[in-house]
């Protein structure tokens, strides 16, 4: 019999081997409408190796906490078997560290199911009047009380760090009173690139150094600087060597507004929060991104919420072009300029002419860029540089600031600190400002940003 000679279901008899025309489809709606991200694909990925559970840091040290395999593709199928599941409240024990991201050779989306799951158990779950919701959501609007510190800055270091006051922020709200709180600038980043004149002098300096260095001064070399909460309210030297160092390059650098990455907010589940903020960020970045800008930031955290979390938490008009044109300030160098052409020409003395130990940010490990200040610095003269390994600082933003998370932070830092110890030298150095706070902590060392080597060694002092 020919196919032509098959009946068809139009003749009512079922046949499978006729052909499929397609005029008898009916798409099956497998899943409901919804607007929340489609997680099936990476759960179904999952063949329970458990190697995401050997690579994280908090299992390793809390014995109660079950790990990602847990947290991420088993928590999502019971809630999909049963949406009256509840989600685990160990969820909040995650530091969203993403290292279990980065171990999983299934690609399991983790992280991504792990901040799903947290915004849901704030939302759904969390009692809203319990201290402990109002403590995380205060950690992880650092933005707001730093913003308020900054009109008084001499009187918040004093205040914040003064011991009957830390006591208190113990006892009532779970604040350990071991850490130091960082200084706030008296002057901000934000402030300091008003005085310099902004975009407008930033581009005259830009095409005066394009000259020096032979370039076509119309080059079109500019870019948008993502400075993120600490450069610009605490470590603004950060900031300051950004703008230095890209210009002296002949970047033109722009400073739009923007708001917390949402980092902290993540990892507390308050992606209400996060998204108010995510999508200044994404209006002002998307913009300059139309206009020829690169997002750059020198927060590994930030760049990693700008280009990873956001599209995956996210849709917002123009997340996916944002996230495409953002990069973290050295790999951008990298990527553009012979910096180790550069470097291989200077000696670099003063200050900065120091043995490094330097520690790679989990966020960084995510984004490929564990390597590239080891690369860069390794043959400079004036300078040493020596990796003190895996693992992870423990602080993981706002993790370490929880008192009864505060010994299991420390804990999980003990290998960092004694390899920080053995280490020739004794300044540390890092991208991201948490893990220069918990190096501080662990071992008093002060700690630099790449960023800052970069200017002392290439940029001439009668700039900015
Ligand atoms: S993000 Fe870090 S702490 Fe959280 S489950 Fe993954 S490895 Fe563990
Ligand atoms: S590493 Fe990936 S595949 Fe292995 S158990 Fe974890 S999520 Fe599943």
């Amino acid at each position: 019999m020919s196919d032509a000679d098959q009946p068809t279901e139009t003749d009512g008899e079922f046949n499978p081997a006729a052909p499929n025309t397609g005029e008898e489809f009916e798409p099956v709606d497998v899943f409901p409408d919804s607007d929340d991200f489609d997680l099936r694909p990476g759960s179904d990925s999952c063949y329970k190796c458990s190697t995401c559970d050997t690579n994280c840091p908090v299992a390793e040290v809390d014995d109660e906490f079950p790990g990602p395999k847990f947290q991420g593709p088993e928590q999502w199928r019971l809630k999909q078997r049963d949406d009256e599941h509840e989600i685990d409240d160990s969820v909040m024990d995650c530091s969203n560290c993403m290292r279990c991201d980065n171990a999983c050779p299934a690609g399991v989306p983790l992280s991504q199911m792990h901040n799903t799951a947290r915004g849901e158990y704030v939302s759904e779950q969390m009692d809203t009047w319990s201290i402990e919701y109002w403590r995380n959501r205060i950690l992880s609007n650092y933005r707001t009380s730093a913003w308020l510190a900054s009109k008084l800055p001499r009187l918040a270091n004093v205040v914040m760090n003064f011991g009957p006051a830390r006591w208190v922020m113990e006892k009532t709200m779970g604040v350990t009173k071991e850490r130091e709180f960082p200084a706030f600038a008296t002057e901000t980043f934000r402030e300091w690139w008003a005085r310099q004149g902004g975009a407008d002098a930033s581009r005259q300096r830009a095409r005066a150094n394009r000259e020096r260095r032979g370039e076509p001064v119309d080059a079109d070399k500019k870019v948008a600087y993502f400075h993120g909460c600490y450069s610009n309210y605490n470590t603004t030297e950060v900031g300051k060597a950004m703008v230095r160092v890209f210009e002296q390059f002949g970047y033109e650098v722009v400073v739009p507004k923007q708001k917390c990455s949402g980092t902290p907010m993540f990892a507390n589940g308050m992606l209400d929060d996060a998204r108010r903020h995510a999508e200044v960020n994404v209006s002002s970045m998307r913009d300059l991104v139309d206009q020829g800008y690169d997002a750059i930031a020198s927060c590994t955290s930030c760049s990693m919420a700008l280009r990873q979390e956001y599209p995956e938490l996210f849709d917002i008009p123009g997340i996916d072009d944002v996230a495409a044109n953002t990069f973290e300030s050295l790999e951008y160098l990298r990527i553009h300029e012979d910096l180790r052409g550069e470097l291989a020409e200077v000696e670099v003395d003063g200050e900065l002419a120091e043995e490094f130990a330097y520690h790679a940010p989990c966020h960084a490990r995510n984004q490929g860029l564990e390597r590239q200040a080891l690369e860069l610095f390794r043959d400079v003269d004036g300078v040493g540089i020596e990796d003190v390994g895996e693992s992870c600082s423990g602080i993981s933003g706002t993790y370490g600031w929880k008192a009864e998370k505060y010994e299991k932070s420390m804990e999980i830092g003990e290998e960092m600190f004694e390899h920080m110890a053995e280490a020739e030298g004794e300044t540390g150095m890092t991208e991201c400002p948490t893990c220069a706070m918990q190096m501080e902590h662990g071992t008093g060392y002060d700690i630099r940003h790449p960023l800052e080597l970069l200017e002392a060694a290439l940029v001439d002092g009668d700039g900015l």
